[in-house]
């Protein structure tokens, strides 16, 4: 399986960052092993000094498909859950900067933390339309609900599918809305869709 992320999804989230809004979905990818195994903390990996959250909600595929239309693209699809995409933003920083890829900011081990339930998409009046957030240690941190995507999940499956075919049990990282910050060792994060905790660790 692949995990695809989409990047500056939510306007407030961009403009925090200083990018542009943009004019099509940015994409790139994460390994498998960028997966956090059940019941296992986030290790603060040692190559970077500025690991932050993205809490992102995150679609799974059901179904092959390649140049997905966006009329269909609903199909391909039937759980939501939620997964933060860790990004160490120091390490980011110098990449764009010399206009290098990501991999190494986005990309390592463990950085996909994702929960271990998923909601059935016909639980949902309407997708783009959930609340979602981030709690660390207890206290709120990241607020976003679906109806602030700039492309929503439709748009995504057509328009990543045109370049890479989507496959059964792949993970969409829909983008982060605004208030990504810094995580630190021992520190507990805690993610919900509307009231319902999805996803829980500790860093380590
Ligand atoms: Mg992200």
């Amino acid at each position: 399986m692949k995990i695809i992320c989409i990047g500056r999804n939510y306007a407030n989230h961009a403009k925090e960052l200083n990018n542009k809004i943009p004019e099509e979905p940015v994409f790139f990818l994460k390994p498998e092993t960028a997966l956090l195994p059940k019941r296992n903390p986030f290790v603060y990996p040692s190559f970077s000094n500025d690991v932050h959250y993205e809490t992102e909600i995150v679609v799974r595929i059901n179904r092959l498909g390649k140049h997905i239309h966006e009329q269909f693209a609903h199909k391909y699809y039937n759980e939501i859950g939620i997964g933060i995409d860790f990004t160490a933003r120091d390490v980011q920083s110098e990449l764009k900067k010399k206009g290098l890829p990501w991999e190494k900011a986005k990309a390592f081990d463990g950085s996909a933390p994702v929960g271990h339930k998923f909601i059935p998409v016909n639980q949902f009046d309407d997708v783009q339309n959930i609340n979602f957030s981030l709690k660390v240690n207890g206290e709120t941190r990241q607020k976003g609900n679906t109806k602030d995507m700039l492309f929503g999940i439709n748009q995504i499956i057509a328009y990543v599918s045109q370049f890479i075919t989507l496959k059964i049990g792949d993970l969409i990282f829909t983008g982060t809305p605004e208030g990504v910050g810094p995580v630190k060792i021992d520190d507990t994060l805690e993610c919900f869709i509307e009231e319902e905790p999805m996803l829980k660790f500790k860093v380590k």
